[in-house]
């Protein structure tokens, strides 16, 4: 596996597999890497002929009370995955090569950028919107992966390469989780031991709504009061959202149908924790 750190050389690289006839795949994260990531990874070897990494802590998509300085980070080990799971090269650059100092270019979205966690936190698809523009700029792969972990990135990103012309597939991946059920995060690090176990309410009240959606729910204040009420019963859990929304412009609906999204933020402590189903995934399982 090879380690880039310059925009030149990555699009050299690139170019040269172009040249071959090779599909490309792009797989972009923040490290600290997991199942969760190399399920994307897996995903890209198994239907691209190249797999490119990226390895960034985005700067711009933190706002300035988050936890951008302590975002966990091992590029060492990062590598030991990536390269396990077969990524043909990583792209770790520093933030001077992405963003000069007098960077002044953004790609913002409207409307879907501003519900669930778009709602606290202003800036972040902006900032996941022109880092991804400037690795699809770069790389200009075949395929792109994304996990269903951040769904409204998800969207977002379908829809900006909708609405810009990108001429990229977005492949969107199913959340990986522990064996009890906490969806996969490299900011899970950040719990204790007893936060640890507290967050399990956020899997446990997810599928609750999923059994609910099962029996035939499709209100969505009857589903989100009983979700509230499960959630409510973790002492150290508080809620930051717990929204149905139509599961392409990420709007707030009464009434739910197949295909739209039932999203919430939680924090444990001060651990900020995300999960979400799209009704009529498969349910989730997890050990009692
Ligand atoms: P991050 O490093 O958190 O920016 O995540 C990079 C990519 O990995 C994003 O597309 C995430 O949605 C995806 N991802 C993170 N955690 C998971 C997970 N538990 N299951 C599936 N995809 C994930």
């Amino acid at each position: 596996m090879k380690t880039v750190t310059t925009i030149a050389d990555l699009r050299a690289q690139v170019k040269e597999w172009k040249k071959e006839g090779l599909t490309v795949g792009l797989c972009p994260t923040m490290g600290y890497l997991h199942e969760g990531h190399a399920s994307l990874m897996d995903k890209s070897v198994s239907c691209c002929d190249r797999t490119v990494a990226s390895v960034f802590v985005n700067p711009i998509q933190f706002g300035p009370t988050e936890d951008l300085a302590t975002y966990p980070r091992d590029f060492e080990r990062d590598c030991q995955l990536l390269e396990e799971h077969g990524v043909d090269l990583v792209f770790h650059p520093e933030d001077r090569e992405m963003y000069a100092e007098d960077f002044s270019t953004f790609v913002d979205m409207q409307v879907l950028s501003t519900t669930l966690c778009g709602a606290s936190r202003p800036i972040h698809f902006r900032g996941v919107c022109t880092v991804i523009t400037k690795l699809l700029n770069t790389v200009n792969p075949d395929k792109i992966f994304f996990g269903q972990k951040d769904a409204q990135q998800l969207a977002i990103i379908r829809r900006m390469v909708r609405d810009l012309n990108f001429d990229v597939e977005v492949i969107g991946c199913p959340i990986v989780r522990e064996p009890d059920g906490l969806a996969k995060s490299s900011r899970n690090t950040y719990l204790s031991a007893e936060e640890r176990k507290a967050a399990l309410i956020l899997s446990r009240s997810i599928r609750l709504g999923q059994d609910l959606c099962e029996g035939g729910e499709r209100n969505s204040a009857a589903l989100l009061g009983a979700m509230k009420d499960k959630l409510a019963t973790e002492p150290m859990a508080n809620v930051e959202y717990v929204e149905v929304v139509n599961g392409e412009n990420m709007q707030p609906i009464d009434t739910f149908q197949e295909g739209d999204l039932v999203a919430m933020a939680v924090r444990i402590g001060s651990t900020r924790l995300i999960d979400n189903f799209t009704v009529g995934d498969p349910k989730i399982t997890f050990a009692e």
